[in-house]
């Protein structure tokens, strides 16, 4: 009898080069790889960033081995001196390299199309692992491989992007995915705005904590952003129906004790969820900010079709800016400061008026690391919102730097204009 092969479960994965080690290059190949495998049923259980170097490489495929039964290599397999993949990879297996003619005829004709004659050092794309089958690169010279050692597998692809997706995909289509009998990875995303992670922490803990001992069990994980958490869901389940159905519940356990916090759980960001508020209700929304310099315009008008509701936006940074373009009352601001509620309400208000629109949003802060005083420390920002509901007001102590406190108070922002919208008319469905 002969023993079918078995699909791997346990996956690691090497990003090669050296440039990956430095502050200015991220490895993301390995998050696409990640992705791609997972959704084979195929956990990563470890992964390695490691220079260009021959020896060190070679350890590491050696150990990844031990850990994982599938092991998958992304760069350094170009023609120069610091590609070693190749040979750290024939190294750790034992096994030797032989030039493969086809490849070296392939890679002729890839330059001889450019009128290129091929340069000599491309030769060394052609050597190929002895039993490795060779994968086309339909977008660039290096070839990929794949090795089958025993119960071990292992997997060289290109370090372009876009050399490398293509790559996998064709390769784990044709010798994986046969193999996974169906099972996958089904995952889930719920965004959830005006909460800190430990406060969503808090009252998610004892919800999903019982979530294990379900069949099929759904773990979970908590991502932190600016002004956003994520709750991250994921079941491995043996079909699509299955999968999306222990989902459905887990997200439904979810909404009963985190509400309105929860902005979408079909990935959408805030700016396409506001988005779709202002087209259900036939409104337009124009925006007035300080402290954000036109972040929130810009966020509004991320979202293709956006012209359908955004009416314009201005930023008004000095107080003689607020007081000409927005009609905001130099004595409001003598009075109360540039930062303060009667302002930020005197923005929307007057942005509202000026351009004749639904919805108008005010930003008024203190972005820092300067202009802080005791009563209104660096990172006071103050919202408001102007809507045929009436007016909204909300002064906020953001955390962080210059960057981070502008793109929490443009997240506060649209979870204003999100909660204010949603209170006022309730959206159809919802
Ligand atoms: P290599 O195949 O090592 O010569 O890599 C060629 C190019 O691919 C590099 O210069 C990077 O721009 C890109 N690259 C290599 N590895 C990665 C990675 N792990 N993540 C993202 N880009 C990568
Ligand atoms: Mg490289």
């Amino acid at each position: 009898m002969i023993d079918a092969p078995s699909a791997p479960r346990r996956a690691a994965i090497i990003a090669v080069g050296s440039e990956l080690l430095t502050p200015f290059r991220t490895d993301t190949n390995s998050l696409f790889v990640t992705s791609t495998l997972n959704d084979l049923g195929i956990e990563v259980v470890a992964k390695l960033i490691v220079g260009d170097r021959r020896d060190e490489l070679s350890s590491a495929i050696a150990e990844c081995l031990r850990r994982a039964d599938l092991l998958v290599l992304t760069g350094g397999l170009g023609p120069t001196d610091d590609d070693v993949t190749r040979q750290a990879a024939a190294d750790a297996l034992g096994l030797a390299l032989r030039e493969d003619p086809t490849i070296v005829e392939r890679i002729r004709a890839r330059f001889a199309r450019r009128g290129v004659e091929m340069p000599a050092v491309n030769r060394v794309q052609a050597l190929v692992l002895e039993t490795a089958s060779v994968l086309p690169n339909a977008n660039g010279t290096a070839p990929g491989q794949w090795i089958e050692r025993g119960d071990k597998r292992v997997l060289l692809l290109p370090g372009p992007p876009r050399e490398m997706q293509p790559m996998l995909e064709a390769v784990l289509g044709e010798r994986l995915a046969p193999l996974a009998a169906g099972a996958r990875i089904y995952r889930r995303v719920l965004r959830i705005a005006g909460r800190a992670e430990s406060e969503v922490e808090q009252v998610a803990q004892p919800v999903y904590a019982s979530w294990a001992a379900w069949t099929p069990p759904v773990s979970t994980s908590i991502l932190a952003a600016p002004g956003q958490i994520e709750l991250h869901f994921s079941v491995g389940a043996p079909s699509e129906e299955e999968g999306r159905a222990t989902l459905d519940r887990a997200t439904a356990e979810m909404l009963a004790v985190l509400g309105a916090d929860v902005f979408s759980t079909d990935g959408s960001a805030l700016e396409e969820v506001v988005g779709r508020q202002l087209r259900e209700r036939c409104w337009r929304i124009a925006t007035a900010e300080s402290c954000t310099g036109g972040l929130l315009a810009s966020r509004l008008t991320d979202v293709a079709g956006s012209s359908d509701y955004v009416d314009r936006g201005v930023v008004c940074y000095s107080n003689r800016s607020k007081t000409d373009l927005l009609g905001v009352p130099e004595a409001a601001i003598r009075e109360h400061g540039a930062v303060s509620e009667a302002v930020g309400l005197a923005m929307a208000a007057g942005m509202r008026d000026l351009a004749g629109v639904e919805v108008a949003v005010g930003i008024t802060g203190i972005a820092g690391p300067g202009g802080g005083t005791a009563q209104k420390p660096v990172g006071t920002v103050v919202v408001a919102v102007a809507f045929p509901g009436g007016e909204r007001v909300r002064r906020f102590l953001f955390l962080g730097g210059r960057a981070q406190v502008k793109l929490q108070a443009a997240q506060a922002a649209l979870n204003m204009v999100r909660l204010a919208l949603d209170e006022f008319l309730p959206t159809a469905g919802a």
